[in-house]
């Protein structure tokens, strides 16, 4: 056994390797976009996690972050970026719910420019940290409440809502533009309480909104309000 040093460094150097096979298991679970696999290559997700879980970092599951919060399960993560994706180009996405910073920085991989939002303000923090660690320009984090109305002109290509509600939060929508998206664990009928929604695209057109439900899903809750 050597000191907590030296197992961080051992783990510095064998993530590249785990990565990898994280990615090979995405890839199986029906991950299809290569884009978004070699993004989520490209960022070491052990240094989201406290030191004492960085060993689990590449297994598929999400893990506590402190404040009753959680980073998102890789494949989850994944396949969010690909629905907000679909193929094509992104230019400017919203995150609602930063957490860690882990999606962040795995949108940050693929779009010109991530603007992220986060409700408890010590995970800020937390999530600023992690980034800069990563050196990444294209990404601002922002202090508030993302269940409403963010008091600020934006055109998104995507939103992507990473905690889960029963009702699509429509402050956002105005942020959208025709063929964009907003992807989101949106809880149907009977669902809400147990933390089970189905993964949802909401895509924006010049008359209206199209809603599609993809995969069942858990997440934590979309909250009101800043803590
Ligand atoms: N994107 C993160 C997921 C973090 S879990 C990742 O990559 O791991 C969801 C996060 O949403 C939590 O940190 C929670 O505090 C935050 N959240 C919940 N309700 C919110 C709201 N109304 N506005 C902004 N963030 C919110």
């Amino acid at each position: 056994m050597g000191t907590l040093g030296e197992k961080m460094s051992g783990i510095g150097m064998t993530s590249a390797r785990t990565r990898a096979r994280m990615v090979d298991r995405l890839r199986e679970q029906g991950i299809r976009d290569e884009v978004v696999l070699a993004a989520i290559n490209a960022v070491p997700r052990h240094i989201f996690v406290d030191e004492a879980l960085a060993i689990r970092a590449y297994e598929d599951s999400a893990l506590p972050i402190g404040q009753g919060q959680t980073i998102s399960q890789p494949w989850v993560v994944a396949r969010m970026t690909e629905l907000a994706r679909s193929g094509g180009k992104l230019g400017k996405v919203l995150e609602i719910g930063t957490g860690c910073g882990y999606q962040t920085a795995v949108l940050a991989q693929l779009a010109d420019e991530v603007y992220s939002v986060e409700r408890i303000g010590s995970l800020v923090a937390k999530a600023r940290r992690n980034l800069q660690s990563l050196k990444l320009k294209n990404v601002r984090l922002k202090h508030g409440d993302g269940s409403s109305d963010l008091g600020e002109d934006l055109e998104m290509d995507a939103i992507v809502v990473t905690a889960g509600t029963a009702v699509i939060p429509t402050a956002l929508l105005r942020y959208l533009k025709p063929g964009s998206r907003m992807v989101l664990p949106l809880a149907h009928h009977g669902e809400s309480g147990d933390g089970v929604s189905h993964l949802t695209v909401v895509t924006a057109r010049e008359n209206g909104y199209r809603e599609q439900t993809y995969d069942a899903v858990r997440f934590v809750p979309l909250l009101h309000g800043l803590a």
